[in-house]
């Protein structure tokens, strides 16, 4: 199989072509630039936050941002410490080593400094599936560092597997208030107290991000949070691994629904936030989901 720009032999097949590593690592630099060019998830002044959880997607798409934009943005790498042991305390590590190499700034926000507890002590004392809360948790802290940072926008490497994923959640969980939030740009934009989350990966697949960190020299741990697998989320990433195999494009296609989906449902009351009574996060409810699990924690002494 050959490169289809050079002659050399070609080392993947995306659904925009056949490439060499070379005009692979091009290609998808391309791809990143045109979603944020295309969707004006970036512009000239802006302080640019980066969700860096210190793994090969989010190092990736700090590469490409300090990269492009180091001249024209600020930019800072926020990482959130969930606590949880031989997971992201290595993770975090890797994160720091990129951070200093590229000169980026970063700024870790934890959940123990929080909640009180990190996630190897949330798991023993509250039910349910551990990304649940996790979830919500990290949200919260993310949006919350990236006003606290001074950020217009916060980038995520969410990529097309991922929000694929989520299209699919939201609908078996008939959630449309979740779904018309979805998108290259998430969350509600006119909200004073919501950073708009940006997704300049959502059109490229996990295996792409995969090589372009191997390719780019980028040493990013491999394994997975101890906690990962479980749950609804689970159960979709195989589902739409299965899709896609079996009819390719399903993943892209999915993700461009969401997008037609989100554009129609621009008009609706369906997503509207209110302030959390609490802390003053945007919320659909009275107070966030953040602060009850806060409240929920509040007394457990860590163990
Ligand atoms: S896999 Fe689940 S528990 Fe682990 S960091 Fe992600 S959301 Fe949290
Ligand atoms: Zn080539
Ligand atoms: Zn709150």
């Amino acid at each position: 199989m050959e490169c289809q720009v050079c002659e050399k032999t070609a080392v993947i097949s995306t659904s925009n072509g056949t490439f060499c590593s070379e005009h692979f690592k091009d290609n998808f630099e391309r791809t990143t630039l045109d979603t944020i060019k295309k969707y004006n998830l970036i512009r000239e002044g802006e302080v640019i936050g980066v969700a860096n959880s210190g793994g090969k997607d989010s190092l990736s798409l700090l590469y490409i941002i300090s990269k492009h934009f180091s001249k024209t943005n600020r930019i800072i790498s926020i990482t959130i410490d969930e606590g949880i042991k031989g997971y992201r305390d290595k993770t975090i590590e890797t994160m720091k080593k990129y951070c200093s190499e590229w000169g980026v700034k970063y700024k870790i926000y934890s959940y123990k400094d929080f909640a009180g507890l990190g996630m190897d002590s949330i798991v023993k004392v509250q039910k349910g599936i551990p990304c649940a809360a996790c979830g919500v948790l990290r949200r919260h802290l993310l949006n919350a560092g990236a006003l606290e940072s001074g950020v217009n926008k916060l980038c995520t490497a969410h990529n097309m597997d991922d929000e694929a994923e989520s299209v699919l959640m939201n609908v078996f969980q008939n959630d449309f208030e979740k779904l018309v939030r979805s998108g290259p740009v998430s969350g509600i934009s006119s909200n004073d107290g919501f950073i708009p989350r940006v997704k300049p990966f959502i059109f490229i697949s996990e295996k792409e991000t995969m090589l372009f960190s191997i390719l780019n020299g980028i040493e990013a741990l491999h394994t997975a949070c101890p906690y990962s697998g479980f749950g609804f989320r689970g159960i979709m990433a195989r589902r739409v691994k299965q899709l896609e195999t079996k009819i390719p494009g399903s993943k892209k296609r999915l993700v461009k629904a969401a997008i037609r989906i989100r554009v129609l449902g621009s008009g609706s009351t369906a997503g509207r936030l209110v302030k959390c009574l609490m802390c003053g996060s945007p919320t659909p409810e009275d107070v966030c989901e953040a602060c009850r699990i806060k409240e929920r924690l509040s007394g457990v002494i860590e163990t």
